[in-house]
């Protein structure tokens, strides 16, 4: 019979943070400050959804940068604390009593005392013709990110929801002209929002018309093909920026039973951003938030860190305290 291996036998991170956006690096950097054994799990290039991002103009301390230059500043900044980084996909996170385990899909095994789930969210996809390959030369997800590119330019909107309307409302204020296209002949969005989208002369609304297909040319969107849904009627629309708010699903694959999701699939965590789970933390756009953020997902990473931080020390032997009673200090 195969013997088990002791606990003393056993190689236990302090922390592995899954996810490699502003809220895990960030997650990262305090960890390491606070002289913890740390990891951290990205499957793709880190930075997450900011790296793909054209510009990013709302960070503070960068009045204009790179999307993909903002996520390697991060990932320089965790790296300077040698964060130790694995380039692989989490499979699935195990929950124990000792300790937490992480499956990669290479089949190993890494255990560690605490766990933040850090990784994020992705904007809903239409699914047409020309959509991902106008992705940051005309076909946006984010407003706050792009708007500002398409100042006193002509834009659509595609969607009916909170965050349609909501932005909707701030491209009218940046462009020249926005087409709001619902699939339905009502918003879903709050009332209010409904009735500013009325009230506003730069918002067109079109209804019960669905986008077919992205038309660019090599300066990038030109235009949209519609049909509506009622008369069945083909219609193409100049424009030169299409923004698609049809939802956004946080990648809540790996969460594991025992965390609490709100109905959407947002992981609810207490105000330290730990989880129904003790030591299993969430950070960022996977958590449920007030806004979609990059300065919120980093200082959700500082905070699942801190707290981390405490977890872990508060199950060590006494005399171990110190790092982070240093950081949480400053
Ligand atoms: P959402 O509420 O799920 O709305 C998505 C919209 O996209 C719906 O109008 C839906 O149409 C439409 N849609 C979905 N798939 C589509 C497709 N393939 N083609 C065309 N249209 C499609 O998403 P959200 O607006 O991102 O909001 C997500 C959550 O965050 C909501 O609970 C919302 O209330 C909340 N939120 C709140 C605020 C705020 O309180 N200030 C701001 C933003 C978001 P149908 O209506 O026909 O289904």
């Amino acid at each position: 019979m195969q013997r088990q291996p002791e606990m003393a036998e056993i190689e236990i991170y302090d922390v592995i943070i899954i996810g490699g956006g502003p809220a895990g690096l960030t997650a990262g950097i305090y960890a390491k400050r606070a002289a913890l054994k740390a990891v951290l799990i990205e499957k793709g290039v880190p930075g997450g959804q900011v790296a793909i991002t054209k510009g990013v103009e709302n960070y503070p301390g960068f009045i204009d940068i790179g999307g993909f230059e903002l996520s390697d500043k991060f990932f320089q900044h965790a790296k300077c604390y040698d964060l130790e980084t694995i380039r692989e996909e989490v499979v699935a996170i195990e929950p124990g009593i000792d300790f937490h385990s992480v499956r990669l899909s290479s089949g190993e095994l890494l255990n560690a005392h605490s766990i933040i789930m850090a990784a994020g969210g992705t904007s809903r996809r239409l699914n047409v013709a020309g959509e991902i390959e106008n992705f940051g030369k005309g076909v946006s997800y984010c407003a706050t990110c792009d708007g500002f590119f398409f100042r006193d330019k002509i834009v659509c909107v595609v969607g009916g929801g909170d965050t349609a309307l909501e932005d909707a409302l701030y491209l009218a204020k940046i462009t020249r002209h926005v087409y709001l296209i619902h699939r339905r002949d009502e918003f879903r969005a709050s009332r209010i929002l409904q009735q500013r989208i009325a009230a506003d002369p730069n918002i067109e609304t079109i209804l019960n018309t669905v986008v077919t297909e992205i038309k660019a040319n090599e300066q990038g969107v030109c235009g949209v093909c519609l049909k509506n849904l009622q008369t069945s009627e083909d219609k193409d629309l100049e424009v030169d920026g299409v923004f698609i708010f049809v939802g956004f699903s946080p990648n809540s694959a790996l969460v594991p039973r025992g965390i609490k999701t709100s109905t959407t699939g947002y992981v609810l965590t207490d105000e330290s951003c730990e989880t129904a789970i003790p030591g299993i933390f969430a950070a960022g756009d996977l958590r449920q938030n007030y806004a979609k953020q990059i300065v919120i997902a980093a200082s959700e990473g500082c905070i699942a860190a801190l707290a981390a931080a405490r977890y872990v020390e508060s199950r060590k032997p006494v005399g171990k305290h110190s790092a982070i009673e240093r950081e949480t200090a400053r």
